[in-house]
C-alpha cells in the first residue's frame, strides 16, 4: 500500500521525496522535474511565468546575498558587488584567469597565484563554491516554494569539460546549499535525455549537442547504445557566445556615432549593450529593430545583424568539425543534432548547423531550457520510476604518475571510459628504501614537467628491503562522477595509502585543446627526450651498481683494474652531463664489458667458497 504524507505547514500532500533537476548555468541557472501525474519534464516556473534566473549574486551592505533578477538590476549601480559568471571560477586558481581577470568587474583575489581564487566584497571573501551555493540555494527555494514540498536532493548538471577539481566543487556546492547531490551529470547527456534520445532499448545513435550560451560554447558527440551514454569528444570556446554577439552590436552603433565611438560614459555604454541585447533577441522573431538611445534613434535589420554575428558563428562550426575529427567521425554518422542554449535562438545559427550537419536539428524544446529538462529526467531515473541507465563519460586528458627520472607513466590514457579501474606495479629503486612518493600528473606529454600535477602523496612504513624487491601496486579509481581516487599498497608487506584527488585547480577546455596540441607539436622531442631518460637512468643504475661492486669485492681485483673501472665510470659521469642519449648508451656498455669479467671472477670464488665445506662423495 502506498502511504501519502501530508505538508502540515502547507496542507498541500505531500508527494515520495521528489528529486530535482538543476542546469547550473554561466548565464542562467533553472530547476526542472518530471511531473509525476503526466510523466514529462517540465521546467519550474514562479507565477510570472519565468523559469530562468540569472546566474548573479548581489551582496548588500550588510553582506546578506540576493540571486537572480534582482541581483542582474544592480549589475549597472553596484559592479563590484554583483557577482555574474561564478560558473568560471569554479575549480579554478588565479593563474588560470589573469589572462580575463581584466573582464570582471568584481574583484578576483591575485596574491596567491596557485591557490583557488576568491571574489572579494567589503571585507569578506567568497570562494567560487560558496557563490554558486547561494544560487543553488536560491534554486532550491524556489522549488520548494512552487512544488510546496521540501526539495533536499538533485542531479546537477556541468559541461562536459568540466574537470575533476570543476565537478568536486558542483558538488560541494550543491552540499553546501542544503542539496543531496545524488549525480553530476553532463550537459550534453541531459539535453539528449530530455529528448529522449537513445532511451528506447536496442537504440543505436550517433548525436551531436551544439551549445550556445551566454559567454560559453561547447559541441560534443555522443554515442548511445542500450541507453548508455559515452562522450566521444568535446570541443568548444569558453570565451565565445551571446555576449559577443551583444558586444558586436553595441560596437556597431558606437561606431556608427561620432560621438558615441569614443565615450567612456559606463551608462551610456551599459544602456548600448542591454539595447544590443534586446535587439538581438527581438530580430530571432522579426526582421526589423528599432529604438532610440539618448534621444538617438538606433536601427539594425536582420540581414545586418547576420554579418555582424557571422564570424562568431563560423568559429563555432570550425569547433563543431574538430569534434568530429577528435571522435573519428564524418558528418555522416551523426544521426542527431539538438540545440542547446539561449543563442541558438539565432535563425542565422540554426541555419548554419543545420547545413553544416546536412539535416534538420532538434530545436522543439526550449533551448535555455533543455539541459535542466534532461536533469530532471535523470533524477526520475534515480528516484526508480524509470528503467535504470548507465551513464559513461570520458576522461579529457591522460592520468598517470611520475616513474624515475621524471617520466610520466600513464595508468589511464585520455579518452577512457568513466567510471574506470586501472593498476600497475612499481618497486623501490634505493635498499632499505622506506617511502614511495606518488605524484599523479594529467596530460599528454612524455615529461611530467610538461604536464599538470593534480596530487602528490607518500606511501610510508615499507619494510626494510633490497631494491627491487617491493611490489607497489598503484591504483586509479575513476567514480562514476568523474572523481579520481589513486591508492598506493606494499604488496609484500600489506602497508597502504589512499587519497582522493582534488586538485588545485582546474583546466578550461582550451587549456585541454592546447595540451593536447603541444603533445602533437612535441611528440618528436618528447620521444627523444623519454630515450634520453630512459638511457641516463640505466646508466645511473651501472654507476651504482658498480661502485657497490667495487667497495664489496675490492680485494678480487688489481689495482690496475680498479683504476680502469674508476676512469670508465668517470667517463659515463660525463656522458651522463653531457646529455648525449648515444654517448650515454655506449659508456654505459663500456663500463658493462670492463666489469662483467670481475662480477663473473667473483661469482666462480664465491661457488668455490660454497664448496669448500661441502663434501663430494
Ligand atoms: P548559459 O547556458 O550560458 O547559462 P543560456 O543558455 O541561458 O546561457 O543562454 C543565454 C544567452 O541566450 C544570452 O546571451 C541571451 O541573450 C541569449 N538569448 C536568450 N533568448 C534569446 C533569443 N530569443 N534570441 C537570441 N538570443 C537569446
Ligand atoms: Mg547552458
Amino acid at each position: 500500500m502506498a502511504k501519502v504524507g501530508i505538508n502540515l505547514v502547507t496542507g498541500s500532500i505531500q508527494q515520495k521525496d521528489s528529486i530535482v533537476g538543476i542546469d547550473l548555468g554561466t548565464t542562467n541557472s533553472l530547476v526542472a522535474i518530471v511531473r509525476p501525474d503526466t510523466r514529462q519534464p517540465i521546467a519550474l516556473r514562479e507565477t510570472d511565468g519565468l523559469a530562468l534566473v540569472p546566474s548573479i549574486v548581489h551582496f548588500d551592505a550588510y553582506g546578506n546575498p540576493l540571486v537572480g533578477n534582482a541581483a542582474r538590476d544592480r549589475l549597472t549601480d553596484a559592479p563590484e558587488r554583483t557577482i555574474y559568471s561564478a560558473k568560471r571560477l569554479m575549480g579554478k586558481s588565479y593563474n588560470d584567469l589573469s589572462e580575463h581577470a581584466a573582464q570582471f568587474s568584481y574583484k578576483i583575489i591575485d596574491d596567491n597565484t596557485d591557490s583557488l581564487v576568491k571574489v572579494q566584497v567589503d571585507d569578506r571573501f567568497f570562494t567560487p563554491i560558496e557563490l554558486s551555493s547561494e544560487i543553488l540555494r536560491e534554486l532550491k527555494h524556489r522549488a520548494e516554494h512552487i512544488l510546496k514540498t521540501p526539495v533536499s536532493k538533485a542531479v546537477i548538471t556541468v559541461p562536459a569539460y568540466f574537470n575533476d577539481a570543476q565537478r568536486q566543487a558542483t558538488r560541494d556546492a550543491g552540499k553546501l546549499a542544503g542539496l543531496d547531490v545524488l549525480r553530476i551529470i553532463n550537459e550534453p547527456t541531459a539535453a539528449s535525455l530530455a529528448y529522449g534520445l537513445g532511451v528506447k532499448a536496442d537504440e543505436e545513435k550517433t548525436i551531436a549537442v551544439y551549445d550556445l550560451g551566454g559567454g560559453t560554447f561547447d559541441v560534443s558527440i555522443l554515442h548511445i547504445t542500450n541507453g548508455i551514454f559515452e562522450v566521444l569528444s568535446t570541443h568548444g570556446d569558453t570565451y565565445l557566445g551571446g555576449d559577443d554577439m551583444d558586444r558586436a552590436i553595441a560596437n556597431h552603433w558606437r561606431a556608427s556615432d561620432d560621438e558615441w565611438r569614443n565615450t567612456e560614459d559606463k551608462s551610456l555604454l551599459q544602456r548600448l549593450r542591454l539595447a544590443a541585447e534586446e535587439a538581438k533577441k527581438q530580430l530571432s522573431t522579426q526582421d526589423r529593430f528599432t529604438t532610440e538611445i539618448n534621444g538617438r534613434e538606433v536601427v539594425l535589420d536582420r540581414s545586418h545583424f547576420n554579418k555582424l554575428i557571422e564570424p562568431l558563428v563560423a568559429r563555432t562550426l570550425d569547433s563543431c568539425r574538430q569534434a568530429l575529427r577528435d571522435a573519428g567521425l564524418d558528418i555522416h554518422s551523426i544521426d542527431e543534432v539538438v540545440m542547446v542554449g539561449g543563442s541558438t535562438r539565432v535563425p542565422l545559427v540554426k541555419e548554419r548547423v543545420q547545413s553544416f550537419f546536412g539535416k534538420k536539428v532538434h530545436d522543439e524544446l526550449n533551448p535555455d531550457e533543455v539541459v535542466a529538462l534532461g536533469a530532471a529526467v535523470q533524477a526520475d531515473i534515480l528516484a526508480g520510476n524509470n528503467t535504470d541507465m548507465l551513464l559513461l563519460d570520458v576522461t579529457p586528458l591522460s592520468l598517470g604518475i611520475e616513474t624515475m627520472g621524471g617520466l610520466m607513466d600513464v595508468l589511464i590514457p585520455r579518452n577512457s571510459k568513466i567510471p574506470n579501474k586501472a593498476g600497475r606495479q612499481y618497486t623501490t629503486q634505493k635498499d632499505g628504501q622506506s617511502g614511495m612518493r606518488i605524484s599523479v600528473f594529467q596530460g599528454e606529454r612524455d615529461l611530467v614537467q610538461d604536464n599538470r600535477k593534480l596530487a602528490e602523496f607518500n606511501l610510508t612504513g615499507i619494510p626494510a628491503m633490497p631494491a627491487g624487491l617491493p611490489k607497489v601496486e598503484v591504483s586509479f579509481l575513476i567514480d562514476a562522477d568523474g572523481i579520481l581516487k589513486v591508492s598506493a599498497k606494499e604488496l609484500r608487506s600489506g602497508v597502504e595509502q589512499t587519497i582522493e584527488v582534488k586538485p588545485q585547480y582546474g583546466l578550461t577546455d582550451q587549456e585541454v585543446e592546447k595540451m593536447l596540441m603541444d603533445s602533437l607539436q612535441h611528440a618528436r622531442t618528447d620521444i627523444e627526450l623519454r630515450a634520453l631518460v630512459e638511457a641516463t637512468t640505466e646508466a645511473q643504475q651501472m654507476l651504482d651498481t658498480t661502485e657497490k661492486f667495487l667497495s664489496k669485492h675490492k680485494d678480487f681485483l688489481e689495482p690496475a683494474e680498479i683504476e680502469l673501472t674508476r676512469s670508465h665510470m668517470a667517463k659515463l659521469q660525463s656522458a651522463i652531463e653531457s646529455k648525449d642519449k648515444d654517448l650515454i648508451q655506449k659508456e654505459t656498455e663500456r663500463l658493462n664489458d670492463v666489469s662483467r669479467p670481475y662480477a663473473e671472477r667473483v661469482m666462480d670464488a664465491a661457488l668455490k667458497e660454497a664448496m669448500k665445506g661441502k663434501k663430494i662423495m
